[in-house]
């Protein structure tokens, strides 16, 4: 068999849908699965849509997701260029050889560009029957014109797709679509045929939103006698609704591109994880791989056909677990942008922070509302001292702060033991529950009744002078409203 070639073909948009991720993830498996080679090639032939810098984030994305691409733009290879708008004096001569062939034609029609408007009285146009001396005329007098494909008006076109098998449509349904618009570039329609015939591309992956175009692509490799890729569409992405129904995943659903899950605080290996099994499982109940485990266990034969649901709780566990997996130094560095700022002037242990955070976050955007207390005491409520589980009220609080205070004051080592063994010692000698010591100190130095990490870590992160600062400052709050 030939080796395996699937290409990645994205249009420059700006930004990337998670549904485009998602077609270049599977493009890739299915290539390296099978020893494989995959290709990118960007498809920038709509002028009005093109967007400047926009090819930026698409090798950004690929590069940070690791789906490296083994011909490109950027790369080279074989059968460049791989950019379409740099291909695009080859359409052309494809199309003038159709039109030869009787299997297109010169359209003059106004408007001609806007296909849904003009074919609105059926799916062939009349141009399909212009006499040649009339064609001739035109052309000579340098008449705008499109080339439109011509569609067979009877009988049937099929094809089979590997996820969902056989597809027909009725000819007299197939639009005589445009191969080449009045300013000279092709549509996505009919360069991505040439593109795909020209770049040996053996296996075809897309979103299943092309099927229905698929035999006019057949059609396209059928008169020009070349052999036709495997077909592989993939299901559609749907969003969960507030009402409990689906409907496909758009903007009101959260976020739908890759950089928007990054500044939400998802890691690249996450987010691939997870998308990788939207419309795909693997033989076993197992769920998290990495992209190198993926090449080996992805079969394209389980993609399923049904609509696959993105849900962010699920991708939350996906990203937790990959946090916790994280080795300590890395998660350091991946906490570091949203600890330091919300430290101000404090200089504090980002590493000791960060391990307060590592097995409590889903995702890296929930670290500053964990942490603002580090850097600036929140206004608070006295009321935040009474707790009934560790069997504290106001006064208790005022006690027990005045004298851990006293003996936080006269401590030498400023550590996790020695903060730890004060504090057990104190509830001890005075038969106190630890709770009813720890939850005053942790609100005194904290303001808040839940935080990452305890009153001996947080004691131990703040350091002497600041702790006893924020001690003496609840004190005196609690004594202020006697
Ligand atoms: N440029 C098309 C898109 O971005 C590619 C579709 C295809 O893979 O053929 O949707």
């Amino acid at each position: 068999m030939d080796k395996i070639r699937t290409r990645f073909a994205p249009s420059p948009t700006g930004y990337m849908h998670i549904g485009n991720l998602r077609t270049a993830l599977y493009e890739y498996l299915i290539a390296k699965s099978q020893g494989g080679d995959f290709i990118l090639r960007i498809e920038d032939t709509d002028r009005s849509r093109y967007v400047e810098g926009a090819e930026e984030v698409i090798y950004s994305t690929l590069k940070a997701v690791g789906l490296r691409h083994d011909e490109g733009p950027d790369i080279g290879g074989n059968y460049g260029p791989y950019i379409q708008s740099e291909r695009r004096g080859e359409y052309l001569t494809y199309a003038k050889k159709l039109v030869e062939k009787g299997d297109a034609y010169y359209c003059f029609c106004e408007k001609s560009d806007t296909d849904e408007g003009h074919l609105e009285s059926g799916h062939k146009d009349i141009c399909r029957n212009l006499g040649e001396i009339e064609i001739k005329e035109n052309l000579k007098a340098h008449k705008s014109y499109v080339i439109r494909q011509k569609t067979p008006e009877y009988g049937i076109t099929k094809f089979d797709d590997l996820v969902f098998g056989e597809v027909k449509i009725e000819n007299k349904e197939i639009e005589d679509q445009i191969l080449i618009k009045s300013d000279g570039y092709p549509t996505y329609n009919f360069a991505n045929v040439i593109d795909d015939h020209e770049m040996h591309i053996t296996h075809v992956v897309r979103g299943s939103e092309y099927l229905s175009s698929t035999p006019k692509y057949n059609l396209l490799y059928e008169s020009f006698g070349w052999e036709k890729p495997t077909y592989i569409h993939l299901p559609l992405i749907m969003g969960k609704n507030e009402d409990g129904s689906v409907s496909k995943l758009s903007k009101r659903h959260g976020a739908v591109s890759f950089e928007d899950l990054i500044k939400m605080g998802y890691l690249p290996e996450a987010i691939i994880n997870y998308i990788a099994f939207l419309g795909w499982c693997p033989e076993s109940n197992r769920e998290i791989f990495s992209l190198r485990e993926l090449e080996h266990e992805f079969s394209a034969k389980r993609i399923s056909k049904s609509p696959a649901v993105f849900d962010y709780k699920k991708l939350d566990w996906f990203n937790s677990e990959y946090i916790k997996s994280k080795p300590t130094k890395e998660f350091v560095e991946l906490a570091k942008p949203y600890i330091v700022p919300v430290l101000g002037d404090m200089k504090l242990s980002v590493e000791k922070i960060s391990m307060l955070l590592q097995n409590r976050i889903s995702k890296l955007s929930e670290i500053p509302d964990l942490i603002d207390f580090f850097g600036q005491l929140p206004i608070y409520g006295t009321e935040l001292f009474i707790n009934k589980k560790s069997k504290t009220d106001k006064e208790i609080s005022e006690n027990v702060l005045k004298e851990i205070k006293e003996k936080l004051s006269e401590l030498e080592t400023w550590n996790y033991d020695s903060l730890h063994d004060l504090l057990i010692d104190y509830a001890k000698k005075n038969e106190l529950k630890n709770g009813t010591v720890m939850w005053p100190v942790r609100i005194a130095i904290s303001g808040k009744t839940t935080t990452p990490g305890g009153a001996i870590e947080i004691l131990e992160i703040l350091g002497k002078d600041e702790s006893l600062s924020r001690i003496d400052k609840a004190i005196s709050l609690l004594k202020g409203e006697k």
